[in-house]
């Protein structure tokens, strides 16, 4: 996730390249993974590189119900200019002024680094509760064991306190 763009900061505006995206990353302060997979494309702009990424992002997530871990699948498309922060010619250190605060930066070796802007846009579009799945029951108030639609199998608490939720834990009990 780290592109040499020498070349590209050498050509004139408008000019492209297309890389492919791959590998993982963990993000900072947590052990959540991604493994970004897709395509970026490079533009010169007179004052730096636009950068348009479409990946697909498999993020390891924990479910806010039922607490287990599991894989998340999201689409994530950005659109960001870089700007160089040395000369390219005398490879001199840019006035810092001229430099936006909050700006994506190339550094001095004219290296683009995906993982930042990868990182801050995986965690905006992280959603507040993650679920496994909609559909997740949590866990069971009584045992804390995981529960389905069916109630948690071990106890008859659940959200179906009925024959047939009670006849399931029997059975769930019966079968341990
Ligand atoms: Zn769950
Ligand atoms: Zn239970």
């Amino acid at each position: 996730m780290y592109y040499n763009v020498s070349q590209l900061l050498k050509e004139s505006v408008g000019s492209t390249r297309t890389y492919e995206v791959s590998g993982s990353l963990t993000l900072e302060g947590s052990e959540a993974t991604l493994a970004p997979r897709g395509r970026v494309s490079m533009m010169r702009t007179d004052r730096g590189i636009w950068v348009d990424v479409g990946v697909d992002v498999q993020s390891q997530a924990t479910c806010s119900r039922c607490l287990e871990r599991f894989t998340h699948s999201s689409k994530l498309v950005m659109g960001e200019e870089y700007v160089p922060t040395v000369d390219l010619t005398t490879g001199r250190p840019l006035d810092a002024r001229s430099v936006d605060e909050g700006v994506f930066t190339i550094d001095h070796r004219h290296c683009l680094d995906l993982r930042e802007a990868l990182e801050e846009y995986t965690i905006t579009n992280q959603p507040m509760k993650p679920l496994c799945s909609e559909a997740c029951g949590g866990l069971c108030s009584v045992c804390g064991a995981r529960r389905d639609a069916g109630g948690c199998g071990v106890c008859q608490e659940g959200p179906a306190h009925s024959g047939l939720g009670a006849l399931v834990g029997l059975l769930g009990r019966a079968g341990r």
